[in-house]
Parts: C-alpha cells; structure tokens; sequence
C-alpha cells in the first residue's frame, strides 16, 4: 500500500469487473480484481461494480466476504459504488429482495431498479459536483435512485429537467458521504474516467 500507487481494487464476483478496471488502470493506480477475504488487506480502496445486486450480495456470503468487507468498510477504507454497487453500499434499499444483505457505509435509502420502471435504460448529461470540465454523460442501467439521503451526505448530482426525464427529474443519482461515492449510473461503459479519477482522489486524500 504505497502512497506513491494507490492500490484499487474492484470486487469481482459479478458485473462489468473489466470496465472498471480498464478505467482504473488509466489513473496512475494499481487495478486490482478481488475475490477473497484475503484480497481485501492489500487494498487502499474498492470499486463496487455495476452488474445485480441480488447476485453481488449472495456472492458476497458464499465467498465469506460480506463480513470482512463490512469491516474494511466500517473502518473507513474508501468505496466507490455504481449502479448495483450503490444499492450494496446503500444502508437501505427498497424494492430489493428481502434476503439482499447491504454493506451499509451510506446513509442513504435507494429504490432498485427505480428508472426500470419507465424505461429500462436512459441517458442524460449531468453536472456532478466535484467533477471538472463540464457535463457528464450518464448512462442508467435498470438504475436506482436515492431516495432520501442523510443530512452529511453530500448530494454531488440530479437527473435534470427533461422531457424525457419524467418520475426521474430532479431524483438524486450521485452522492459522497466521507469517503464513500456511489453513482446510479455507469461512468466506466462511456471512457469518461472523470468520476473514476475523483474516486481516486478520495482514496489519495485517505491515504494522506
Ligand atoms: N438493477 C440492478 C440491481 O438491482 C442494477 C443494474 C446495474 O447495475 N446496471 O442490482
């Protein structure tokens, strides 16, 4: 764990591991993919992946990570969660299947599959706080929402006004609480690396 080359890993039960990994490998970070408990001492910081929430979380309990990965988590190793990875690190998900675990770390409440109900997938340009150089353009998979967010928790984006947007304007879809970020949407399928690299800044700023 050096300070010079963060190590980041990605957990890698299910979703788009490699997109993150290839975007990861563009910020002067060593991209790593995690599977065992064991992977998770050599880390600086985790990707939570885009991909089933569902799957992701009984994944988590077969490889015995759930438990060590909330550890990590609760000591405040920094996390970055898109689409399936922010309802695992959500503290609260609605819609999702009674026996889905959550990792917890953001005190937010997220609707699964929120924009799924409309439209199974949809795109806007986005100003997210933090993020420099203009817009980005956000891509919602079967995508959650936040529905409500706790006071420290730092709102960084919302779908804006559109004619297209319908239930969805105006809804939270980005957020930081310390050194926690979850996005709805996936900003590794469009080689953006723009929220990859303010997640690495996060990881830097913890490292010190
Ligand atoms: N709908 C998925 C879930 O609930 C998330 C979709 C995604 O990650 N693109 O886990």
């Amino acid at each position: 764990m050096s300070a010079a080359a963060p190590v980041v890993g990605v957990l890698a039960l299910q979703g788009d591991v490699r997109e993150h990994l290839l975007a990861l490998a563009e910020c002067d970070v060593v991209a790593r993919p995690v599977r065992r408990p064991e992977d998770l001492a050599e880390i600086d910081g985790l990707v939570l992946p885009g991909g089933e929430s569902t799957t992701i979380s009984r994944l988590l309990h077969v490889f015995d990570l759930l438990e060590p990965l909330r550890a990590r988590l609760a000591e405040g190793m920094p996390a970055y969660g898109s689409c399936a990875g922010m309802i695992l690190l959500a503290d609260r998900a609605l819609d999702a299947r009674p026996d889905q675990h959550q990792l917890g770390g953001l005190d937010v409440v997220v609707r699964r599959n929120a924009f799924g109900r409309q439209v199974d997938s949809f795109e806007a340009d986005l100003d997210v706080a933090g993020v420099p150089d203009g817009p980005v353009h956000a891509v919602f998979i079967r995508a959650p929402w936040v529905e409500s967010a706790a006071d420290d928790v730092e709102v960084l984006a919302r779908v804006p006004e559109s004619p297209d947007a319908g239930d969805a304007a105006g809804r939270i879809v980005a957020v930081r609480q310390g050194h926690v970020l979850a996005t709805a949407f996936h900003p590794e399928l469009t080689g953006d690396g723009r929220v990859h690299r303010l997640f690495v800044n996060i990881v830097r700023e913890a490292l010190g």
